[in-house]
């Protein structure tokens, strides 16, 4: 396994992360096979196109250079689950539901070929209650591998065994993000959130709900989070719609499950102004309005 090399990868779910992931790899010249769930009607394979039509608008086009884009292979859950078989490493990107997550793995699980390394992109669920429904030799090849967003400029990943998983396999994985892919890895335990999002969207929270507190508007607080701080792009409420607001509200649900002793569990409500653009399907910038109506 020591001469293990990254031929093809899956990446499941063709969303924020899953298509940039997908995008990246190809930059790597490594062919992907993108999945997502069939399209009710019309082309199976429609929420992927949908997804790659919208790569090709982010500039600098991610996917400007025809021959990356033909690398990105077009595949649904009900079609192709056999193409798995010639995957080396299959990443799951799929909304950030415990329950969702566990109803693929059931599907996909037996197509996986028998040396593959299947990694969860998930923000901060368990790792190891992900692998639960494995059996023992698929569990040994599982781990978290937890990209930030936007993929192809955050330089971090993190990367996250269960007590279950084979350290080559951790190795194999960390030499193809840090050589493939250029990324800085950073093992990390199997705790709520991991290190990243556990600080982060802390920092966040407290941020969105003082400013709830004392009538601060979205321009101010990006402006001092943001902007003042010399990151121009990245104010707390510009950061979370490019997060999804969606997204947000199951990381944050995460903590409400799992850090109930935490002295600051107070802050991790879900902060009514995020609620309501929840409830209103005003997600961030993959529906186009959130705190910005254009982000
Ligand atoms: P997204 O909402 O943009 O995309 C989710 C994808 O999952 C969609 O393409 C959707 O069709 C698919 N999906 C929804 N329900 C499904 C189901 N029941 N079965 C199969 N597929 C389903 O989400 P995202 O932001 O790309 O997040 C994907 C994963 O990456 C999550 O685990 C998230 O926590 C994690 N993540 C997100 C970010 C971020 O900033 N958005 C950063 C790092 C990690």
């Amino acid at each position: 396994m020591s001469n293990f090399i990254v031929k093809k990868v899956a990446v499941l779910g063709a969303g924020v992360m899953g298509a940039q992931i997908a995008a990246h790899c190809v930059n790597a010249k490594v062919p992907v096979v993108l999945f997502d769930l069939p399209a009710k009607e019309g082309n199976k394979n429609a929420i992927v196109l949908k997804a790659i039509e919208g790569l090709k608008k982010l500039s600098p086009a991610p996917l400007g250079n025809k021959d990356d884009a033909a690398l990105i292979e077009v595949a649904n859950y009900e079609d192709n689950l056999d193409v798995l078989a010639g995957c080396d490493l299959i990443i799951e990107a799929i909304a950030e539901r415990m329950d969702w997550k566990h109803d693929l793995y059931k599907k996909v699980a037996p197509h996986i070929a028998p040396n593959a390394i299947f990694a969860s992109n998930t923000s901060g669920l368990s790792i190891n209650k992900l692998a639960e429904g494995f059996d023992e030799e698929l569990k040994a090849r599982f781990c978290g591998v937890h990209f930030f967003n936007p993929p192809r400029y955050m330089h971090l990943v993190e990367l996250i065994p269960t007590t279950s998983t084979r350290p080559e396999i951790l190795d194999q994985l960390e030499t193809f993000l840090t050589s493939t892919l250029g990324k800085g890895v950073v093992r990390a335990k199997d705790t709520p959130n991991f290190i990243a999002n556990r600080v982060g969207i802390f920092g966040m929270l407290a941020t969105i709900h003082e400013a709830e507190k004392f009538g601060l508007s979205v321009d101010v607080v990006d402006d001092l989070t943001g902007a003042k701080l010399g990151r121009a792009k990245s104010g707390t409420f510009r950061t979370a719609d490019v997060v999804g607001l969606d997204t947000m509200g199951h990381v944050i649900k995460t903590m409400q499950d799992t850090l109930q002793d935490d002295p600051f569990f107070s802050l991790y409500k879900t902060p009514d102004v995020l609620a309501k653009l929840i409830e209103k399907g005003a997600l961030g910038q993959k529906t186009g309005g959130g705190f910005y109506k254009k982000v």
